[in-house]
């Protein structure tokens, strides 16, 4: 009996996983498709001085809407298009996009820089500097329009690479943040050895800001690590004043949260500006 038993458990995980498995794939020829028949769209969230509340730069974030309507989460999307080679075919929709975002932002006279989130795959291949310069000179963009966030865990083994194309970015005019700042496997000693402009904290320190006495000492370390290396920070996810005011009071530049703009289609985030 006890033998059967145990090879009832086998059948039921193998049809588990089975079935784990064709939902995952199910799920990467769905997106392949999206990319192929571009049904993928940027939302542009802005960063705004916190001071003045001056925008300073927009973040562009990949959204995802299945043929049934429902939106997929990048947090699910990107590890997915990470896992399979989809990451290279999506850097490059995503470049063309961030482009034409750019094109349209500086009609409305909106002369400031769009971010892009890169994932780790992406910046361990020295591909991503061709593809970038390529769309910027076909587009005629200018690379002072243009930003990278890296997240943390893309510096885990490929300094090296990573250090050379961060520089060529840079040399370019383009940009360097470190997205998530606080939660990766960022060593300090990249801060010194990587040409990073500037620190994105963590929203999960931003978000119980103004109860948790933890996530204030820690934002203040930061705050004062950036000053003295003459690094940008901008605080994420911040949703309220109590927030922003705590921010500010330790003179933290820059912030990005619902409390100023929710992420939006650069249509409607420039008719608002317009208003
Ligand atoms: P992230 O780069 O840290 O982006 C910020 C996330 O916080 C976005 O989630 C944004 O919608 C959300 N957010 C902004 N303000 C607030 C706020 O005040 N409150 C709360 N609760 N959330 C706020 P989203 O768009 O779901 O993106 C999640 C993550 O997926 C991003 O985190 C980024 O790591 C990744 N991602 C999104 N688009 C791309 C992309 O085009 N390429 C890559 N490689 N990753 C992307
Ligand atoms: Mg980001
Ligand atoms: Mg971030
Ligand atoms: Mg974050």
């Amino acid at each position: 009996i006890a033998k059967y038993q145990g090879k009832n458990v086998v059948l039921v995980y193998s049809a588990e996983l089975h079935k784990q498995h064709q939902d995952m794939s199910e799920m990467e020829q769905q997106f392949r498709e999206a990319i192929e028949k571009n049904h993928l769209s940027l939302h542009v969230q802005p960063i705004v001085d916190l001071k003045t509340g001056d925008i300073v730069k927009c973040e562009a974030l990949a959204r995802w809407k299945k043929a049934d309507g429902s939106f997929v989460s990048p947090e699910v999307f990107i590890p997915l298009a990470e896992r399979t080679d989809l990451i290279f075919p999506f850097g490059e929709w995503l470049i063309a996009e961030a482009c034409s975002a750019i094109e349209k932002l500086k009609a409305a006279s909106l002369d400031i820089r769009l971010a892009i989130n890169i994932s780790g795959r992406q910046v361990a291949d020295l591909a991503l500097l061709k593809q970038i310069q390529t769309a910027l000179k076909n587009r005629y963009i200018d690379p002072n329009n243009l930003s990278i966030e890296l997240t943390e865990s893309v510096f885990i083994d490929s300094l090296d690479t990573v250090s050379i194309l961060l520089n060529e970015l840079r040399s370019m005019g383009i940009t360097i943040s470190i997205d998530d700042f606080g939660t990766g496997f960022c060593s300090l000693v990249y801060l010194k050895k990587l040409p990073i402009d500037e620190l994105k904290i963590d929203r999960s320190f931003v978000s119980e800001l103004e109860n948790n006495t933890d996530d204030q000492a820690i934002i203040q370390a930061i705050l004062g690590l950036a000053d003295n290396l003459n690094i940008n920070i901008i605080a994420e996810g911040i949703e309220n004043a109590a927030q922003q005011n705590f921010l500010l009071a330790h003179n933290c530049a820059f912030g990005q949260g619902y409390l100023f703009e929710r992420p939006q289609s650069v249509e409607s985030f420039i008719d608002k500006i317009n208003k």
